[in-house]
């Protein structure tokens, strides 16, 4: 068993498989854990996002192997395939193949927000919580996206990540998901989708709930990109993303009543985590760095964004502000001091739920919530630009020359020896062109 966990963790690094629902982490470093049980997460919980729901109805097969190879690597006797029960295509190709199964099944999850928060789906799907400032391995659990865990069954086939899974949604003319080469702009999806439907637009990367506004002109899809959600430039959403944090510093100082509205709904607080937004922000006055207990809380946000766009009847934004308190607190080295072990759910868990449909509507985004059909396009553009930081850890290395021809599928970057990082892969056979701080260019000969 040691010498197959070996080779699937060496499959998975050489693949340059990275979580593909969060912030990157690199998988083969993950997966060299020793866990009890593995969770596919297919909740695919931010509004308008539909890839994960279609790939584990597309590719049921693979997703059930790169999960039972996570098995493998990590020692777990368990896996749990966790998506929400309105997927009724995925839920029906997946349960044939799990009746099969003793080590595996499938946990249908209500159609909440945040229903794929890992403190909240490691609880569901072990009735655990996991410590503050943890990681599910403190209760023997590994959480693995779903395309993630298709990417581990095509890395263990020798198949690199060149390609990702993409939404392209919102006001566009016609809402898909592709297959997407990394390092292919943002706005040549959009195209693919039909356009923007409003000549005025802005972009979200991302889910509307946690995704931030980019330049379409300049965003390129890495391993990370799950959404591209175009939306009028003056909606509601985009109006709150872009405004200053000087703004929303200042708002909050002057505004906020103390309703503890955030507070009640937050899925960290609900699950017995010592987050108290109403409390952060009444503490503003102390300062972002102040390491008193309600500004330091703030390193066990999750950033899911529902006191921000859900909650709050002043229209303030709880989560910005937790989000700067961490960067201030990570650029002067403050560690995290809330590290409770003993943490129990809130009995109000349950009722305080938030429903997708309740949040779409709220968010003002009824209008956009449609069907975005995966369509088998073979998209080829002339020209990517991959980046060199698609995960978390440090930067990989160039491995090509400016020149040199490359293939498709052939490693381009690796990490430094020893570092975490992760392997990159060219998306399309071509020139390297250029390599610089966005990436490595390469455009397809004759182009
Ligand atoms: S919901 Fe808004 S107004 Fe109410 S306590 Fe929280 S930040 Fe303040
Ligand atoms: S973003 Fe707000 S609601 Fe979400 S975990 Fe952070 S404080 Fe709680």
């Amino acid at each position: 068993m040691a010498a197959e966990k070996d080779r699937i963790i060496q499959k998975v690094g050489s693949a340059g498989v990275v979580g593909a629902g969060g912030a990157g982490f690199p998988t083969h470093v993950k997966l060299s854990a020793q866990a009890k049980v593995v969770i596919a997460n297919g909740a695919e919980c931010e509004p308008l996002l539909r890839s994960d729901q279609q790939i584990m109805a597309l590719y049921p097969e693979e997703l059930v192997r790169g999960l039972k190879a996570a098995m493998v690597a990590t020692g777990a006797k368990e896996g749990v395939l966790a998506l929400k029960a309105k997927y009724e295509e995925a839920v029906s190709a997946l349960s044939k193949l799990v009746e099969k199964e003793k080590d595996l099944r499938i946990l249908k999850l209500e159609s909440v927000y945040p229903a794929g928060d890992e403190a909240v789906l490691t609880y569901e799907a072990t009735g655990r919580v996991m410590p503050e400032g943890g990681l599910p391995l403190d209760v023997g659990a590994v959480v693995c996206n779903v395309n993630t865990l298709i990417n581990v069954a095509r890395a263990l086939d020798d198949q690199p990540v060149t390609h990702r899974y993409v939404t392209v949604t919102g006001a566009v003319a016609r809402p898909s998901v592709f297959l997407a080469p990394l390092g292919i702009s943002f706005i040549r999806l959009i195209e693919q989708a039909g356009g923007p439907k409003f000549p005025d637009y802005a972009v979200i990367s991302g889910g509307p709930m946690t995704g931030e506004v980019v330049c379409p002109m300049e965003s390129r899809v890495s391993k990370t990109s799950g959404g591209i959600i175009v939306l009028p430039e003056d909606h509601y959403l985009i109006k709150r993303k872009k405004m200053p944090l000087s703004t929303q510093l200042r708002r909050s100082k002057a505004a906020c009543c103390q309703c503890t509205q955030c507070t009640s709904v937050c899925p960290r607080n609900l699950l017995g985590h010592h987050v108290e937004p109403h409390k952060t922000m009444r503490s503003l006055n102390l300062g972002l760095d102040a390491a008193e207990a309600p500004i330091t809380s703030a390193m066990l946000c999750c950033n899911c964004g529902l006191c921000s766009f859900y909650a709050c009847p002043m229209e303030l934004s709880p989560a910005q502000v937790n989000q700067a308190i961490r960067k201030e607190f990570a650029q002067a080295g403050f560690k995290n001091p809330h590290l409770r072990r003993d943490v129990v759910p809130d009995r109000e868990y349950e009722n305080r739920k938030i429903s997708q449909a309740r949040l779409v509507r709220r968010l003002g985004l009824a209008e956009y919530d449609r069907p975005a059909p995966f369509d088998p396009v073979k998209i080829e553009p002339k020209r990517v630009v991959i980046s060199l930081k698609q995960h978390i850890g440090v930067a990989a290395v160039p491995m090509v020359r400016e020149g040199e021809i490359v293939k498709m599928g052939q490693a381009i970057a690796q990490s430094p020896n020893g570092k975490l990082g992760a392997r990159i892969h060219a998306s399309i056979s071509g020139i390297v062109r250029k390599i610089g701080e966005k990436g490595i260019t390469i455009e397809r000969e004759g182009a």
